[in-house]
This record gives structure tokens, sequence and C-alpha cells, in this order.
């Protein structure tokens, strides 16, 4: 996984006993009805938050960007992040992902404490349990979308080949792998960037603004990879979008606003 921003981080804490929240999955609403085969398998809680405070300083003017985040996604959940520009959406996938340390408060994916990790068990554990789909594709230009899409095959040592051309099959591009970047349109850079993160089959997938830079056709199409990709693989996908139509094809959304967390209108 590639990171692309932002000043080097500080240190985090752990907490136990978290309390609920306006991020925790609202329980109620899985009992029957529809989907609620495919909700019922979110049994457990794949990323927990506690405590999560991130701060940028410009000049000598403070910043606060996460005001004390806290939030419970389940496996195979489908979470949209919604909020106005700057509210702090990237920092907090970022922080998610393990890519910004937080000041204050602790992630755990998968069971794993992420910023007590040592630095090479938490890159390894980012390339094999995180898929990333970052803004704006971040591929590399001279390399064709099969390379692309098995650089991080190669770095967890998989037969990366293989396992890139099965990643560009699953969103529709088998045919364009000895295309360079420049070669495709934006739908289509967008898919090798989904086909790169999900090329070692993470267990959680982050896309931030995955259709941003898309037309509706291409947009549509893009969320339906990765809500396809969710359901089919109970991969849990946390999606920044600024669309709030898209968003309601998730099973839950939050904005983010004044550094913390709130449930979507939509969603009550
Ligand atoms: P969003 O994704 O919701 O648009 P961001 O998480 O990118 O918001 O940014 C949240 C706030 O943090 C913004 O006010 C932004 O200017 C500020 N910010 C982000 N990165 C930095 C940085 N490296 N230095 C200073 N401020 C930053």
């Amino acid at each position: 996984m590639f990171c692309h921003r932002k000043e080097k981080p500080h240190g985090g804490s752990a907490c136990k006993n978290p309390p609920r929240s306006p991020g925790e999955f609202p329980f109620r609403r899985l009992r029957g009805g529809a989907g609620c085969d495919r909700l019922r398998r979110m049994s457990d809680v794949m990323i927990e938050t506690l405590d999560l405070h991130r701060s940028y300083r410009v000049g000598n003017k403070a910043i606060e960007v996460l005001h004390g985040i806290d939030l419970r996604v389940h496996r195979g959940e489908r979470l949209f992040l919604c909020g106005p520009s700057g509210a702090g959406k990237t920092t907090l996938l970022y922080t998610l992902a393990g890519l910004e340390r937080p000041e204050r408060g602790s992630v755990h994916i998968a069971g794993a404490d992420l910023y007590a990790l040592g630095r090479r068990e938490q890159a390894r554990f980012r390339n094999t349990i995180i898929g990333y789909v970052f803004q704006n594709y971040h591929l590399l230009p001279e390399l064709t979308a099969l390379e692309n899409v098995a650089i991080p095959g190669a770095i967890a040592g998989r037969d990366a080949t293989a396992a890139a051309i099965h990643a560009l099959g699953r969103v529709g591009l088998a045919d364009r792998a000895d295309h360079l970047p420049a070669e495709l349109s934006g739908g289509e850079q967008q898919r090798v960037a989904i086909a790169r993160a999900i090329v070692n089959e993470p267990k959680v997938l982050f896309a931030d603004e995955p259709t941003g830079n898309l037309d509706s056709k291409n947009s549509g199409e893009i969320m339906k990879i990765l809500l396809d990709l969710a359901t089919e693989h109970a991969v849990t996908l946390i999606v920044v979008t600024h669309d709030h139509h898209l968003a309601k094809a998730g099973d839950r959304t939050l904005v983010i606003r004044d550094g913390s967390i709130h449930p979507h209108a939509h969603a009550s």
C-alpha cells in the first residue's frame, strides 16, 4: 500500500470497555426484512476505534480534525462516510488504515491493535489485511495495469502475476492488462486501482472518494464493483463519498462534522 499525504504522526494509546456511540452498528435494524441473511453474518467487530484524536498545526494555530472518535464496524458491513470538504474524512480513513497515527486513541482491526504493532509487522498487516483505494487512483504511470496490480502481491510474496490477472478479471479489466494508465479512461484507471487494492484479498477495503472524478455511469459501475466485492467475499467496506445518493446503497452512513461522527439523516 502507498501513502501520499501529510506530516509524520504522533503516539497513540489503548482503552478498554468502549462506550456505545453513534458509530456503533444499529443491531435493532438487523431483525427480519430484506438483506437480513447477509447482515446476520456481521456477528463480530472488524474495526473498533476508541477516542481517536488528530490535529494539525499550521503556524501557531492548531486545527483539530478528529475529536475523540469512537467507531465500530462489523465484519462484512458496508459503511459510507459523508461530510463537508475539510471535515476530516480522509484523515479518519488514513488513521483507520494505519497510514496516519492518531495523537490519542487506538484502532483495532481484526483483533490487532494497529498502532501497537512494530513497523514491519504493521506494514505486513496493511499489505495483507487492508486494501486502500486512494483518491485520484495513484497508479504508477510507467507500469502496465497488470504490473501496477501485481505490486502488493509481489510484496506479500504471492504469485503476483496470477493474483493480478485474477484481480483484474474481478473488476472486468482482464483485456486491458497490458495497457499503461495513460491508455485507460478514468473509470478504467479506478478499476485498476481497485484491483490493486484487492489483489491480496483483504478483509477490509477503504475507498476515498472512489467516484469523485467519474461521470454518473462510471460512478454507478465502480460502486457496484465495490459493493459486490463486499457482499460476495464478506469484505468490510468503508467508502468516503460526497454523493449521498450513492451512499444509500450501503448498510449505514455516518457524517463527519466538527471532528465527530453522527448518524446520517437517511439512516433513521
Ligand atoms: P476531508 O477529507 O473531509 O476533505 P481532510 O481529512 O483531508 O478532510 O482534512 C481535514 C482538515 O485537516 C482540513 O482542514 C485540512 O486542511 C487539514 N489538513 C489535512 N492535512 C493537513 C496537513 N498535512 N497539514 C495541515 N492541515 C491539514
